[in-house]
């Protein structure tokens, strides 16, 4: 049941490689033939319940971009309003569908995203065409989206849309969600180079991404650190120039429709043809596409060990094994088929007698009324993929148990077994495991099994389909409002005149300036940015003004501020907040220095400076910083993603310590204190600040403008997102802010 729906979506555009429904043609009659899937029936559940749950002008007709060797007007001539979805197929030319789909798709990212790398087929033109593909997609999109469209794109075909959706709508609400599981990073890289980025990167043109589960999640994320070196927190990357967020959702079932179909009478008649068939026998069931993901052989040895250690269970059960027919063309399909299918009659040809054999394999399709007595029949359901997205047949399978006899044996490779704890849950490789589990379903008792599947059906109920997109759409809304906040927004000439106009009227003022990037440009070595005089000369007139308190605010150490700015009517707070000086003041802790854990940490540092040709340790009162500015650009970037990873292992032990990324530096401090936290304490002990400035262009100033008040003017320095209210474009920039705010300064004295 939903209870709420926050977003303000108008129309829903999705983009999948199959439409939801296809012409065929029979006796010269064209008919439209509805596709099956999750998704498919993921949407149709949704629209149903449009009416009463989505705004009003959510408009009822949902809009499918797909491939299909149809044109539109071929759609529209069978089309009838009563139809859910107004389809815009993609017609792809079949030299490029070939390459596209059945190369790059199935022969390339299909086995190393199910981990099964040594099949993937890595071919240069297969790229090539899977990036064509997506320009075709993209092409028809393109001419359909509005404003407040939300478009969702769907899985590994399309990898690239998003993106190219993104460049050409820089505003669209653009969801992207993967149906395979994502694998991790190690897996992930042995593509090359050049196609791992663009998928990263494409997938990265959406403003949420979704995952079955939370592993996959984990490893998409990594592996966007790993590759793009976008950092990411709560599940948020920060990307160059937007937030995105990634989740897991995994999908549901529409329950009340496997629920409710099994009291139906049409599946009742099934279920006594299955009795008078099999009679008091117990029936193991499976049913899968054909696909070397699913451990349809390995199921069979499982079967077979079962057969072999139990043998008091000859006669008395039977293994339904329903293959359904997929990508059958494809040589190696054919041969797994084969393969398959002696495996069976090996089996049956070992262990059976003269009234009994034991497996049934069937090779086809079945309806959903035969399915749901199956699944609903049998005694036990053996769903063991080597891997697997989602697994959708395991939930209709435990949503079918009208009278809750089933036992569900899962493989723990499924993204399902997240949900389906209560199942019989197995190593798909193991046989001895898998034969040991279908000997304990058998002779499981009532109780246990209706306790089991009672608890996993109560899981089904409430995350359901319907569940599975309110939840995608409730997130997108909130990362598009949370983007809103993080929106670049340029100074132009009235917010510059109102900041000046507010900065003449004050009487308090505190000016935080932090300096690398906003007082001076970034330089190859730190020792080499100094202030010029120009600078100095600006910063005394600033600073003159008995209304002004200037505060430089800065990762620098205190040797190099002193130096600099020690002499001058200045307050400074040195690294990152953890020192501070008054003017003509002695330089004070502000927090207790404890640096045993540099020990620890230094090693590691100079291994990597080593390691690095050009890079350097810089080390600090209370933190240590490894700099990288000047060593080859990719393989630093390779090598500082490695520094943080080990970092971050180094850190499990040692949990009061935090990561600091600056530009081309990380740093490593004590946790518990920042520039935000040292700006505050410096506000409040000031009193009756009437006006505040903070300028900043770093990471570690964000820590800065989330602190202050909503009133200040914080401004970050550069085009990306940022807590700031304004974007600065160039450091230069400040310095001619800094310019007016003194000729400000002079004005009110003179009385103007
Ligand atoms: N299914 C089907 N026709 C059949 C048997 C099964 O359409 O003859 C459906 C089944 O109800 C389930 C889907 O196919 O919804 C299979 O989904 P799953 O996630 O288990 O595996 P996939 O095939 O997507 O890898």
């Amino acid at each position: 049941m939903i209870t709420q729906d926050k977003y303000t979506f108008n129309r829903l555009v999705l983009a999948s490689y199959r439409l939801p429904f296809n012409l065929i043609t029979k006796d010269k009659q064209t008919q439209i033939v509805q596709n099956s899937g999750g998704l498919v029936s993921a949407i149709l559940s949704l629209s149903q319940k449009m009416d009463t749950n989505f705004k009003q002008n959510f408009a009822k007709k949902i809009l499918w971009v797909g491939h299909s060797e149809h044109t539109k007007k071929e759609f529209a001539d069978v089309d009838s309003d009563k139809n859910t979805f107004d389809v815009y197929p993609v017609n792809i030319d079949p030299k490029i569908n070939k390459k596209y789909y059945s190369g790059f798709c199935n022969d390339m990212i299909w086995p190393l995203f199910f981990f099964f790398s040594s099949v993937a087929v890595m071919d240069e033109s297969y790229f090539e065409n899977y990036i064509k593909a997506n320009h075709l997609f993209f092409d028809v999109i393109e001419k359909l989206i509005q404003p407040d469209d939300l478009i969702w794109v769907h899985d590994y075909q399309l990898f690239l849309l998003p993106r190219l959706i993104r460049k050409r709508f820089p505003k669209a609400n653009i969801g992207f969600f993967l149906h395979i599981p994502f694998p991790s990073y190690e897996i992930f890289r042995m593509m090359p180079p050049k196609w791992r980025k663009e998928i990263l990167l494409g997938m990265l043109g959406a403003d949420l991404i979704g995952f079955h589960t939370n592993d996959y999640t984990q490893h998409f994320l990594k592996t966007v650190s790993r590759i793009l070196g976008y950092e990411n927190s709560l599940r948020k990357i920060f990307a160059q120039d937007n937030i995105i967020k990634a989740d897991a959702f995994p999908i549901g079932i529409d329950y009340d429709q496997f629920s409710l179909a099994t009291e139906s009478i049409e599946i009742e008649k099934e279920i006594n043809k299955l009795t008078d068939a099999l009679g008091e026998k117990k029936f193991i069931f499976s049913v899968d596409r054909l696909d070397y993901t699913k451990g349809i052989l390995r199921r069979l040895l499982g079967l077979e060990y079962f057969l072999k250690n139990y043998p008091m269970w000859h006669g008395r059960v039977i293994f339904n094994m329903v293959v359904v027919p997929s990508r059958d063309t494809i040589p190696r399909y054919q041969e797994m088929k084969k393969e398959i299918e002696a495996t069976v009659g090996m089996i049956n040809g070992k262990y059976s007698t003269i009234g009994w054999r034991p497996i049934i394999y069937q090779y086809k399709s079945l309806t959903f009324n035969e399915l749901v007595a199956l699944y609903s029949f049998s005694h036990v359901g053996l769903i063991t993929p080597l891997r697997d997205g989602m697994n959708l047949v395991a939930k209709e399978y435990v949503a079918s148990q009208r009278h809750n006899i089933g036992v569900l044996i899962l493989s723990e490779m499924a993204g399902a077994v997240a949900e389906l704890g209560e199942a019989i849950i197995v190593n798909p490789f193991d046989k001895q495991e898998m034969g040991e589990a279908i000997y304990k379903a058998l002779e499981m008792n009532d109780d246990e099994r209706n306790h089991r599947i009672f608890q996993m059906k109560n899981r089904l109920k409430t995350y359901t389909v319907f569940s599975w997109t309110n939840d995608f759409f409730n997130q997108l809304q909130l990362i598009k409002n949370e983007q809103k906040i993080m929106e670049i927004k340029y100074i132009n000439s009235d917010i510059e005149k109102e900041i000046l106009t507010n900065y003449k009227h004050a009487n308090n003022r505190v000016i935080f300036l932090d300096y690398d990037g906003t007082l001076v440009p970034l330089a190859k070595y730190p020792e080499l940015a100094t202030p010029n005089p120009n600078l100095i000369g600006q910063l005394k007139k600033l600073s003159s003004d008995d209304k002004n308190s200037i505060v430089i605010i800065s990762g620098r150490d205190q040797s190099f501020l002193e130096q600099w700015f020690g002499d001058m009517n200045i307050f400074i707070i040195a690294e990152h907040g953890a020192l501070i000086k008054k003017p003509l003041e002695k330089w004070e802790y502000e927090i207790d220095i404890d640096t045993g854990w540099k020990d620890n940490v230094y090693p590691v540092f100079q291994r990597y400076s080593d390691r690095c040709n050009g890079s350097f340790i810089e080390e600090k009162k209370a933190s240590l910083a490894w700099h990288f500015r000047n060593c080859d650009a990719d393989f630093a970037f390779v090598r500082s993603q490695e520094l943080k990873e080990e970092l971050k292992e180094i850190m499990s032990n040692e949990l009061s310590l935090q990561i600091l990324e600056g530009n081309k530096v990380i740093e490593i401090k004590k946790k518990g204190y920042d520039k935000g936290f040292a700006a505050i304490k410096f506000i409040d002990q000031k009193k009756n600040v009437d006006y505040i400035l903070a300028i900043g262009d770093d990471k570690t100033d964000e820590d800065l403008f989330k602190a202050m008040p909503s009133t200040s003017y914080t401004i970050k320095v550069g085009s990306s997102p940022s807590n700031a209210r304004y974007n600065l474009k160039y450091q230069n920039d400040v310095l001619s802010l800094i310019d007016k705010l003194i000729g400000e300064s002079v004005h009110s004295e003179m009385g103007e």
